[in-house]
């Protein structure tokens, strides 16, 4: 293991979701989801980090870790708890919220849709209601009528292919249907409701004055490698990264619509990106047999391979492949929206952190624009379906108690930040028992 160092100028932080740890909201379709019964281990996102009576205390601990950046996310059925009504007070504590975050001198970047929805959206067919791009858009419009002269930085959606994936073809999560047409229905007006929201944010900053702005999408990226490599594999692969990747990617930069979603540039050709978000934790191996009936292939783990706690690859070439990828296609800068590990005992995340870190320290060397790193996450929080028993966190978090610890992992991301890299002393503190 070697020490490295990286550009002054590249930023440190964490990122989180609105919905996983601020806990006290009843109207969103994840605290149904939990009531229903469908969370693995029986957990509930009720209370959660309870985050929003410990804004002050969690910001500390950001300061702690040296974040340089924070990526927050807001609730939208507190923001618009019934259809067309707005609160004040929900804008006025995030508003407090982001004061706080500015006043520490960590820069917020902002999701406005992070897999939750307000009820009354639900219950009229979520992402599916001929409704929903308008409706995003104005609700887009109000918060950044709020909130626009605090916050440049924008992420419009979180990783729309997961959660039109995991909602409407696996359905283990709300609305839990199974009809993949729904998913490209999905898909066309998550796109739709992305370049809108692209456009609202930057004319509504532009015509107050802000020149700084950056909107983005989190783009839930992985790879997907073949099992041999036949070529029936190779063509799942294809297939895979088309229809769970490309399409977004496609759509959300450039406008452009990929069959069966549509054809053409309905909403004009573009760019709605200022920067690539890039959430990467995982790679999958595809299996494929000629079998028509199985038109997609079998999604394995590689054999004998590192895993987190949920049995996922540890495969930090894989963030090296994706970014290099994506920056020669688009050449904008790219943030490391999300990355990290489930891992209870912490046996594995600093080293994570370090691997994933000099991947990203390659592609700078190779001239690849990487400007930012926000590790999922800051303190453990209810991991959607696997419930508060998938811990994620840099620090540890007692549910019963809400006590916070920064685990060791989050000393060594602390030192990292503040150093801008990794010096001998730091792997000799930190990553001594990880191997060489
Ligand atoms: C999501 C997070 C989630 C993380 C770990 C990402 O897909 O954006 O909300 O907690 O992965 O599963």
């Amino acid at each position: 293991m070697q020490a490295f160092q990286l550009p002054k100028d590249f930023l440190f932080g964490t990122a989180t979701a609105a919905l996983q740890i601020e806990g006290g909201d009843r109207n969103n379709s994840w605290f149904r989801w939990c009531e229903q019964g469908h969370i693995k281990d029986g957990s509930h996102c009720i209370l959660a980090d309870d985050h929003w009576n410990r804004v002050a205390e969690d910001i500390d601990l950001m300061k702690k870790l040296n974040h340089q950046v924070y990526r927050m996310g807001l609730e939208w059925s507190r923001i618009e708890p019934r259809k067309g009504q707005f609160s004040t007070d929900a804008l006025a504590h995030y508003r407090k919220e982001i004061e706080l975050l500015v006043k520490n001198d960590i820069k917020p970047l902002v999701t406005l849709h992070h897999f939750s929805n307000p009820l009354w959206l639900e219950d009229q067919g979520g992402w599916l209601s001929e409704e929903v791009v308008g409706l995003f858009e104005r609700f887009t419009e109000v918060v950044v009528n709020h909130l626009g002269d605090l916050v440049s930085e924008w992420i419009t959606i979180n990783e729309p292919n997961v959660y039109l994936a995991m909602g409407y073809v696996t359905g283990e999560w709300p609305p839990g249907e199974k009809n993949i047409m729904h998913y490209f229905k999905g898909a066309k007006y998550m796109i739709f409701s992305h370049i809108k929201a692209y456009q609202k944010i930057h004319t509504i900053r532009q015509d107050r004055g802000f020149k700084d702005t950056l909107v983005g999408v989190a783009n839930h990226m992985r790879v997907f490698d073949p099992q041999h490599g036949t070529a029936r594999e190779k063509l799942s692969c294809y297939l895979y990264d088309l229809l769970f990747q490309d399409l977004f990617i496609a759509g959300m930069v450039a406008g452009r619509l990929i069959p069966p979603v549509g054809t053409g540039y309905p909403l004009g050709k573009g760019y709605y990106m200022d920067f690539f978000g890039l959430n990467y934790y995982t790679r999958d191996i595809i299996s494929a047999t000629w079998n028509p009936a199985a038109l997609f292939g079998k999604i394995e783990v590689k054999k004998g391979v590192p895993t987190n706690d949920l049995g996922w690859e540890i495969y930090p070439e894989g963030i090296y492949r994706i970014s290099k990828q994506y920056y020669e296609r688009f050449r904008v800068p790219i943030f490391i929206t999300e990355n990290g590990i489930c891992d209870k005992h912490d046996r594995l995340r600093a080293r994570y952190i370090y691997d994933h870190l000099y991947q990203i320290k390659r592609l700078i060397d190779e001239g690849v624009d990487v400007q930012r790193y926000y590790h999922w996450t800051l303190m453990d929080n209810f991991e959607w379906i696997e419930g508060l028993s998938g811990r994620f966190g840099l620090i540890e978090v007692d549910f019963d108690t809400q006590e916070r610890k920064i685990r060791k992992s989050g000393e060594f991301y602390a030192a990292m930040s503040k150093n801008k890299g990794v010096s001998r002393d730091m792997i000799k503190k930190y990553l001594a028992d990880s191997g060489t």
